[in-house]
């Protein structure tokens, strides 16, 4: 059976040792919260997550959603969780407390839901997508909307969808076909398909609040004619008392490769009621907003699923027993060796560990700054703090949940045959994470995003509040000789990057395919190169701790870096070499050319 047990040691670290704690809680408004605040929430978290949500993981799987006269009810024992979810306090962390929530630092609520994704993805989906919709009518709703919707969705009584997706339109939003036609008291009449809708119907909450892309008649044609409604599957009083049913409903639910626990709904408004979030034809624009939040989400979706993959890898390997070292018998006393002796066995399970153990130090990294970007003092700072959020939200979603299959499929393969049988849990993992590297944006066009308009924006700047403070610490550390064989590295790497930067940027401006053929390396480069970085300040932290009573863990740390300074962050050099080969061996080939013959 599978295991599962928070990381809490390595959150502390990254939490309050690599970043920190009280910049995180003067950001959010807490002052009061102490480190010690921060462990008893996270110890909680953790208890709930290892010893409610983790149990239904496997069963969730099994079982799945079930679909009925248009409604659906979720597996076993699910309901029962969201209760205890919803009452301990988990749904409202780090939301306002003006609407209810507890005003804590984002970073908890990353640290909590990458435990959640960790214990059980599928209902994670549920309330995932409510803070999602919560940030959307926080930033964008009238007051009226806010008062009335956030403080039951911060309470988790009612919860969020996002509804974008058609039959014909995925990737590109300007296909919407869904209608909204204006009524007289300012309401709209909402009126087409949507299909994959995570969330999109289920039995946790009293009422499910939709936020749908539609156009209005009279716009115009394209993405500019697009704008955001919120739909309510039950229609509310002024005292939040269900009225009536509106006519949105469910017709039925996906059977898919993974995430059988979270519903996946096609749903059909039939001229249902919904009321205009944000201005007029800015709906794609509006929505960004919650598609930033739900992809910085779904990057921590990728990490949760590699922890626990890792984690199990782990544990199989010390007990396995095949083959003797190499080296020569490690335990006689046995009539094998167990697996994690071989290299090729070590290799997998390092990769896991650099991979999980970096993209916490990253997706933490980018939640300060959103939380900079919202709460600094200083204006300037909360621009730059937004620029770089703006850089790194397509490299954070599309890296980790690339690690989140890549560490998931290492952990089947650590298995070997016992990793592609159902009751060992591991060939679920990989299933539940795939679907990760596909919505919010497909990976391919989180990279586009990233080279094709991060990039450029303003002739490079949000690329600077990666790149100053990057080159800065390397200029700092030359000559240190505790991180030289860290730094080293860090700046070839560097600048490498630099110099795909400077190429792209000017082959990008005779032909656009050149930003498109690179776009997906290079967005690993700089994910690899942010992974250095960090990689280097941890090893920083760790040298000044290693001597002390946990040097067990800060000399492992250091282990793991140098692990991927030589074994992982080679890749940029072979990055490198296929962006400087250019769109040529992609574009000249001819489309008669690709078969079938
Ligand atoms: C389990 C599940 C849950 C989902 N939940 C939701 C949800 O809650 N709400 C919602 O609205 N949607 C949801 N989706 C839909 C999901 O967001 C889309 O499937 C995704 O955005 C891709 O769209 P598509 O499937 O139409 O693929 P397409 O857009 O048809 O893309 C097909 C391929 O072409 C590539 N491609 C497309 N356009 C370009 C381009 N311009 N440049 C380069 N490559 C391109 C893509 O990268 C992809 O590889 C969900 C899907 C699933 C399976």
């Amino acid at each position: 059976m599978p295991i599962y047990k928070a990381p809490l040691r390595d959150m502390k670290f990254v939490m309050q040792e690599l970043f920190e704690s009280s910049q995180q809680s003067s950001l959010s408004g807490s002052e009061n919260v102490s480190e010690q605040d921060m462990d008893m929430i996270l110890a909680e978290a953790a208890k709930f997550c290892e010893n409610i949500l983790f149990p239904l993981n496997l069963s969730g799987d099994t079982e799945g959603c079930h679909w009925e006269n248009k409604e659906v009810r979720t597996p076993k024992g699910f309901k029962e969780a969201y209760q205890e979810f919803v009452s301990s306090g988990w749904a409202s962390l780090a939301c306002e407390p003006e609407y209810g929530g507890q005003g804590l630092p984002e970073t908890i609520a990353l640290a909590v839901e990458e435990m959640v994704c960790s214990s059980n993805l599928s209902f994670g989906l549920y309330p995932g997508l409510t803070r999602g919709a919560y940030q959307l009518l926080l930033k964008h709703g009238t007051d009226e909307l806010k008062q009335h919707y956030l403080p039951k969705m911060v309470e988790g009584v009612w919860s969020g969808t996002m509804c974008l997706t058609e039959p014909h339109c995925g990737t590109d939003l300007g296909l919407v076909r869904t209608k909204a036609v204006s009524q007289s008291d300012g309401s709209y009449k909402i009126t087409g398909t949507k299909i994959f809708i995570s969330s999109g119907e289920h039995d946790l909450t009293e009422n499910i609040i939709h936020f749908v892309l539609a156009r209005t008649p009279e716009g115009p044609s394209g993405i500019r004619g697009v704008s955001l409604f919120l739909v309510p599957k039950f229609l509310t009083d002024d005292n939040k008392e269900i009225k009536q049913r509106n006519t949105v409903y469910c017709d039925s639910i996906e059977r898919k490769m993974g995430l059988k626990g979270s519903s996946t709904c096609v749903l059909s408004f039939e001229d249902a009621t919904g009321w205009l979030v944000g201005s007029l034809y800015k709906g794609v624009a509006n929505m960004f907003t919650m598609m930033n939040n739900e992809r910085l989400a779904v990057g921590n979706q990728g990490l949760g699923i590699a922890e626990i993959a890792y984690q199990n890898a782990l544990s199989y390997a010390k007990e396995r027993l095949q083959g003797r070292a190499l080296t020569g018998v490690k335990h006689p006393e046995k009539n094998a060796d167990p697996i994690i002796v071989h290299p090729d066995v070590r290799k997998m399970l390092l990769t896991m560990k650099t991979y999980n153990e970096g993209n916490r130090m990253l997706g933490t990294w980018v939640a300060l700054h959103i939380m900079r970007s919202q709460k600094a003092e200083n204006a300037v700072e909360r621009e730059e703090a937004d620029e770089f959020v703006q850089l790194m939200t397509p490299v954070v979603k599309a890296f980790m949940t690339d690690c989140g299959t890549e560490v998931a499929s290492l952990g089947v393969q650590v298995y070997g045959g016992h990793g592609y049988i159902h009751e060992y849990g591991m060939e679920q993992y990989m299933r539940d994470a795939r679907i990760a590297q596909i919505y919010e944006g497909t990976n391919g066009v989180q990279a586009l995003d990233l080279v094709g308009r991060k990039i450029p924006t303003a002739t490079g700047r949000y690329l600077r509040r990666f790149f100053h403070p990057v080159y800065g610490y390397i200029q700092e550390k030359q000559g240190d000789a505790f991180l030289a064989e860290f730094v080293g590295p860090l700046q070839k790497a560097f600048e490498r990057l630099q110099q795909a930067t400077i190429t792209l940027a000017q082959r990008g401006l005779s032909n656009p395919d050149e930003i498109g053929a690179a776009a997906s390396d290079y967005l690993r480069l700089i994910a690899l190169t942010a992974h250095a970085y960090l990689w280097t300040k941890a090893c920083e932290v760790a040298y000044k701790k290693k001597t002390g009573q946990e040097s067990a863990f800060y000399e492992s740390k250091i282990a793991t870096a140098r692990f991927f300074m030589q074994k992982i962050l080679p890749q940029t050099s072979s990055l490198f070499a296929c962006i400087m080969s250019g769109s040529k061996p992609l574009m000249e080939m001819k489309e008669e050319a690709f078969g079938p013959f």
